[in-house]
């Protein structure tokens, strides 16, 4: 059986020093915001070049901090895409603004900014760029329009850990840039985790004061806070795979080069690339018209796959009520019925690798089972 992702390979390679860390953070007498998450947010700063890092809960959290540190609330329009995971359009919607979207580009997936004047209303505050799958938007584009017309931009990073726009890494273009740590992502906690980044001393104090009550140093509530706590323990096992991300995006990438390269493109529409950008390959998804038949054709060959995202977040039941239907957001629509997510993981075997492609290069789709 080849697992779409298995956290297991990870922590069985290093079990003994995970478990180390966690002894150290029992031993230390302090679980909650004490110095592992301080080092964590010290080192993953320095490791994007982000002036300042703040630890949340979770990458949901990290989007409805962001837009709250802005003052982004009720009456608000937030614009960004169908074609992510719901949690960017939950943030929008925790918020109280009223998430806008924008259909992609047909070739990257990525939000379309040619599309940006005709949602822009005098209520849009904020504009949400999704680095999908690994890959950053076309920033340059993206703050042509924003900056004349003072738009704030906060970057879903969730995907994204590890891919730079012109040599600068994602996360730090934006006003605030959200970083997710679930245990799938690239790089994962065992267990809920998020961060902030952001370029303002101003707007990082917020955020500091936001995941914690709305404290100042004196534990008096000066703002409406809410409790979004990256834990020491979650911390600590960040900061050790933190220290292993390097060699772990050197494998992630490998594969993806070789999936590029070997992969029948007769048969498969393959990821796109962009000469000014590293793609991270968070995901590794590629587009077929026949990709239930090909999911269950690996499936019967022990080959697990995924799919980001059967559903556009617009055709959701919960999202009804944008008042988007079939047919409104064309390029996401039809991507979400062709996409196919293949396993992609730095423990993932030469061989492994090769099942995969040589699997998907022979599958027969007239051939009945
Ligand atoms: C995973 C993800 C999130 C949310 O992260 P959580 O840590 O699960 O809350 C937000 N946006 C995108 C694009 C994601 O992939």
């Amino acid at each position: 059986m080849i697992p779409f992702f298995d956290y297991r390979r990870q922590w069985n390679e290093h079990r003994n020093e995970i478990l180390a860390t966690i002894q150290r953070v029992l031993d230390s007498g302090q679980l909650i915001l004490g110095p592992e998450v301080q080092a964590f947010e010290r080192e993953f700063a320095a490791a994007i070049g982000a002036p300042h890092a703040i630890g949340v809960n979770s990458g949901t959290d990290a989007l409805v901090l962001a837009l709250r540190s802005l003052g982004i609330g009720p009456g608000d329009e937030v614009i960004t895409v169908p074609n992510t995971a719901v949690p960017t359009l939950a943030a929008i919607r925790i918020s109280g603004a009223r998430p806008v979207l924008v259909d992609i580009e047909p070739d990257t997936l990525l939000m379309n900014m040619q599309e940006l004047p005709r949602a822009c209303t005098s209520r849009t505050k904020a504009i949400i760029p999704v680095h999908l799958h690994g890959l950053a938007v076309d920033l340059e584009e993206l703050f042509n329009f924003a900056r004349e017309r003072k738009i704030a931009v906060i970057e879903d990073c969730a995907q994204s850990f590890g891919a730079d726009y012109r040599g600068q890494a994602v996360g730090t273009f934006g006003m605030v840039g959200c970083f997710s740590f679930y245990p799938t992502k690239n790089l994962g906690a065992f267990g809920d985790g998020g961060l902030c980044t952001s370029p303002h001393e101003e707007l990082a104090e917020r955020l500091r004061k936001l995941r914690m009550y709305g404290f100042n140093e004196k534990a008096e509530a000066v703002i409406d806070g809410f409790n979004s706590r990256l834990d020491e323990m979650q911390a600590a096992i960040l900061r050790f795979k933190l220290q292993h991300f390097a060699g772990h995006m050197q494998k992630r990438l490998a594969i993806a080069h070789r999936y590029l390269a070997e992969l029948d493109r007769n048969r498969y529409r393959l990821p796109t690339l962009k000469p000014d950008r590293t793609h991270a390959f968070h995901i590794f998804a590629i587009r077929s018209s026949r990709r239930q038949l090909l999911k269950e054709k690996l499936a019967q060959r022990g080959i697990l796959t995924g799919i980001h995202y059967a559903r556009p977040v617009h055709l959701m039941p919960a999202y009804a009520d944008l008042g988007y239907g079939l047919g409104d957001l064309p390029v996401a629509e039809k991507a979400a019925e062709e996409l196919l997510s293949l396993p992609l993981f730095p423990e993932l075997s030469e061989e492994e690798q090769s099942t995969v492609i040589s699997s998907l290069n022979e599958v027969d789709f007239n051939e009945t089972s």
